[in-house]
C-alpha cells in the first residue's frame, strides 16, 4: 500500500504504519477542498494488539497518541509519496494541503502531521 514498504523492509518490519489515524472511505480526499478538514478514525481503535503494530495503546492520552504519532509522520515525512495530506491524531481530522505541514492544528495547536489518503 505504501511505497516506502518495498525500499525500507527494516522500517517497514518495526512499524506496520506510518500514521495512526485512517479515513473512512478510499479516495475520500479527491473531493475534498483545501480548506476543509474530513474526520479520521483512530487505528488502533480497530486492531486487536495495536502497540504490536507501532501504534498507541487504546486509550492512551492525547500526549502519548502525539508522541507515536509524529514519530510516525517523521518516517513518512522523509519520503515523497504522492497526494499526502496532513492530520492531527489527536482531533482526528485530515486536510488535503500538505503546505500545512508542522502548522499548528486549528482545534489543538499541536504541529500537524503528514496524513496518507488510501
Ligand atoms: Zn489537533
Amino acid at each position: 500500500m505504501w511505497p516506502f514498504r518495498k525500499k525500507q523492509k527494516t522500517v517497514a518490519a518495526a512499524m506496520m504504519y506510518s500514521q495512526v489515524d485512517i479515513t473512512e472511505a478510499f479516495g475520500d480526499h479527491q473531493r475534498l477542498g483545501v480548506n476543509e478538514w474530513i474526520t479520521t478514525q483512530p487505528l488502533n481503535a480497530t486492531s486487536d494488539d495495536p502497540e504490536s503494530m507501532g501504534l498507541p495503546r487504546v486509550g492512551a492520552d492525547a500526549d502519548a497518541v502525539y508522541r507515536v504519532a509524529s514519530t510516525l509522520s517523521e518516517i513518512r515525512e522523509s519520503i515523497p509519496i504522492p497526494n499526502d495530506g496532513v492530520y492531527c491524531p489527536v482531533c482526528h481530522i485530515a486536510n488535503v494541503d500538505l503546505d500545512r505541514l508542522r502548522t499548528p492544528c486549528p482545534q489543538c495547536g499541536r504541529p500537524l502531521l503528514k496524513f496518507g489518503w488510501d
